[in-house]
């Protein structure tokens, strides 16, 4: 924008200088013209009262009588004061009378003076008025214009010259009120070109220049010569044709004075005189640098508004972009930094810590509860709480991340190594406090997974995924922390290698279900379980215990678990149909499964499709699951109980349930752990554990279900104990559809 408009003001400036230019040729040529008619009357004026008083005089020969000469003279110069006297001379050159203010002597001769021959010849010569060099005149002290005229009788032979001047006053300018302005002069140059001089006749402003030199040195050649090139150049004129035609024009001179002037010149043809109106050449520069100042002055004024425009608008489009960028990297909650916000400042922050530091993975424990039970505003408040006592807790240049919902990221500089733990314990124990949010009081756990930079990983994304890692092995305990190890990453691996199979197993026909007699205390048949067996091309037999929470985090399991029901359901309904034979069928559920919204319906349909008695299907929840999540499936349990579908309490003592717990369940069986069954025969004190249990299913009105019962021994003693049904390698391991149908035959 700067070079631009500076370059627009530079051709403007251009056009100003050429205009200014071409402004004042055309004024001083104008100001030439009008200057050279009124000098042309005025001297025309002249001549005609020359003309007139000579006509007096020839009358009666009155002007070979000097006395009547003086007369007529004196009462002329009273009535002209602008001339300076007035005297008549004869044809040879002789001074016959004046005006009486003349005081020469009476032999004075016009053709014997070396200035004023050459002009009383032309007079001679001429029948109009001669305008005569300016000079000086001694007698009464002044510059003067001489004006000539010859005195013609009828037959036009000359009697006699009338004489006469003008002042050649420099304080009065003899075209006043013409218009030309002070710093214009005007220049009257008498010029007889078959003499090839020239004299100044009259300048209007002479400055430090005399009198004498002004008007009594010709004009050089030089200067001459120098307006006639340029004549032929602008005009392609000579001065000759400039005589003859009485052109005006305008030219540049360089004055006889090294003064550089511009004109506007005219030739009077009658009186033989050039008028200039002349003006300094600098005037065009001195108002083009005006016109130079302004343009710029306006130029750099524009340019400081534009600067503090600019300047301004960059400001606030800063600020905004900077309001902008900290929304997106910060959470409108908690106003916690978030993860764009992590990965924009990971690198600086990582060359600031290079050498080691900890990522450590946040998770809120049972926030989900908070939140539906106490609402979202709640929860909003307790994060923000949390988020406060982070903030509080962590350092300065500690990078704290709100990673999303109840979860939270945390760049640790490394301080102190060896004291981590006692720092996490501390962290663990503020977040785990008391809430005081609208009047209630809150308590809620963390559970945190650490990563160690560079022991565990390098990149910034494996720290990241191992921590959180490290967080679920956390949850497991609730509120607590955890170290990533290499356990956990083969562990890892492994997952990622069974996610990855998994979800085609179903189409290459990889599962297949087996199923495990339950037998009762009397040693009849009760039913069976199903089990998933899974072998991949590349990862050999995996066991369920490995492939169904690989499943469950990742979503498989509905896909599974519809295989599964379907599979069980009509391949024990063909045995049965094969038999004639009922007996009940318990298949494993996982949590994630139950609380799928229509589980229920669909579960329903499966079986009708199956033709499966429903009070056969035994549902098999495991303890963990289940009681954390309690309050979501219970009212599936009950829809269940409903539809005559029998709930068996899986891995029972394992988990954390209460008995207060069991009695609110909708619970038809509990199956007893293997580990406890395991132990049974040489400790008494799990002996009589087991017997309670037993004891509190029937209090409830719950069967008894043993699981893993290797023995005969083991059989006795629950038998004794008053177990209802066993179940376990002892009777039968898990069978294919096959190999059950012949146990049962
Ligand atoms: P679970 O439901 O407690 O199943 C019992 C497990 O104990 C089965 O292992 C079974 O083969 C094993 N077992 C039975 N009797 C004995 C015994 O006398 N000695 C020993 N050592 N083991 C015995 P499996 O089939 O490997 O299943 C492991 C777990 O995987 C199951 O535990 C269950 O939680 C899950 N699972 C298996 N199949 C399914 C399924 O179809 N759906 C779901 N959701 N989970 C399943
Ligand atoms: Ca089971
Ligand atoms: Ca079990």
């Amino acid at each position: 924008m700067f070079f631009g408009s500076f370059a627009l003001i530079l051709v403007l400036l251009y056009f100003n200088y050429i205009d200014i230019k071409k402004r004042h040729y055309t004024q001083l040529k104008h100001y030439s013209k009008v200057v050279s008619r009124a000098i042309h009357s005025d001297l025309l004026q002249n001549e005609m009262i020359l003309t007139v008083i000579g006509k007096q005089l020839l009358d009666n020969d009155n002007y070979k009588d000097k006395q009547k000469v003086q007369k007529l003279f004196d009462e002329l110069l009273k009535q002209n004061p602008s001339y300076i006297g007035f005297g008549l001379a004869d044809i040879d050159g002789n001074l016959m009378a004046t005006s009486s203010n003349i005081k020469v002597s009476k032999d004075y001769n016009f053709l014997k003076n070396k200035k004023t021959v050459d002009d009383f010849k032309r007079v001679l010569k001429s029948k109009k008025m001669i305008v005569a060099r300016t000079y000086f005149f001694k007698n009464i002290d002044e510059w003067i214009i001489p004006l000539r005229k010859a005195i013609l009788d009828e037959n036009g032979n000359i009697l006699a010259v009338m004489i006469t001047g003008l002042r050649n006053d420099k304080n009065r300018n003899i075209i006043e009120g013409l218009g030309v302005s002070n710093d214009q002069s005007i220049a009257i140059i008498k010029d007889y070109n078959y003499e090839h001089k020239m004299y100044r006749q009259y300048v209007s402003q002479i400055g430090d220049i005399s009198n004498d030199i002004m008007y009594n040195t010709v004009i050089p050649n030089s200067l001459i010569e120098s307006i006639k090139r340029t004549l032929k150049i602008r005009y392609d004129l000579s001065l000759d044709s400039l005589r003859e035609n009485g052109q005006t024009v305008s030219i540049k001179i360089t004055t006889s004075f090294n003064k550089s002037l511009i004109a506007g010149m005219t030739y009077d043809k009658d009186y033989k005189l050039w008028i200039f109106v002349q003006a300094s050449g600098s005037t065009i520069v001195s108002e083009f640098f005006n016109n130079l100042f302004i343009y710029f002055a306006l130029f750099i004024a524009s340019f400081i508004v534009f600067y503090f425009l600019f300047k301004k608008i960059a400001l606030s489009d800063r600020k905004q972009q900077e309001e902008l960028i900290f929304q997106a990297q910060h959470d409108s909650l908690t106003k916690l930094p978030n993860r764009t916000f992590m990965y924009a400042h990971i690198e600086k922050w990582k060359k600031r810590h290079d050498t080691e530091y900890f990522v450590l993975y946040l998770d809120l424990d049972n926030f989900k509860n908070i939140n539906d039970k106490f609402g979202h505003t709640v929860g909003d408040k307790i994060l923000v709480e949390v988020a406060h006592r982070l903030e509080m807790f962590f350092y300065e240049d500690d990078m704290l991340i709100r990673q999303g919902g109840d979860e939270f990221i945390v760049l640790k500089e490394c301080i102190d190594a060896n004291n981590i733990e006692d720092n996490i314990e501390s962290l663990i124990s503020l977040i785990s406090q008391v809430y005081h949010i609208d009047a209630k009081e809150f308590r809620i756990g963390v559970s945190v997974g650490i990563a160690r930079y560079p022991i565990d990983a390098k990149e910034t994304e494996e720290l990241l995924s191992i921590a959180d890692t490290a967080m679920y092995e956390a949850k497991k305990r609730k509120n607590s922390y955890c170290f990533f190890s290499e356990t956990m990453r083969h562990e890892n691996i492994v997952k990622t290698d069974i996610e990855q199979e998994l979800r085609s197993a179903i189409e290459k026909d990889e599962l297949w279900m087996v199923y495990q007699p339950q037998i009762k205390a009397d040693g009849s048949l009760y039913g069976v379980e199903a089990l998933v067996r899974w072998e991949n091309e590349k990862l050999g037999f995996v066991g369920p215990d490995k492939f169904i929470p690989v499943a469950e985090e990742t979503g498989i399991i509905r896909e599974l678990g519809d295989f599964i029901i379907n599979t069980a359901l009509s391949e024990v309904a063909t045995i049965q149909a094969q038999l004639n034979l009922e007996f009940s069928l318990a298949i494993n559920i996982s949590g994630v499964q139950l609380m799928e919204v229509n589980f229920l319906e669909t579960f329903l349909k499966q079986i009708e499709n199956s033709n499966f008695n429903r009070a056969s299907v035994t549902l098999e929840i495991t303890e963990s699951v289940s009681i954390e999540k309690m309050d979501d499936v219970l009212n599936v349990l009950y829809d269940l109980q409903e539809h005559n579908i029998k709930i068996s309490l899986d891995d029972f003592g394992t988990g954390y349930s209460s008995l207060s717990i069991l009695r609110e369940l909708p619970i038809d069986e509990l199956k007893i752990d293997k580990s406890f069954i395991d132990k049974i025969l040489y400790d008494d004190n799990e002996k009589a554990l087991v017997q309670s249990i037993i004891n509190i299913g029937k209090n409830f009105n719950m069967k008894t279900l043993a699981e893993g019962v290797e023995s005969e021994k083991q059989v006795q003693n629950l038998k004794e104990a008053n177990c209802d049904i066993f179940q376990g390698y002892y009777y039968s391991k898990p069978l294919t559809k096959e190999h059950l149908l012949e146990y049962l035959k």
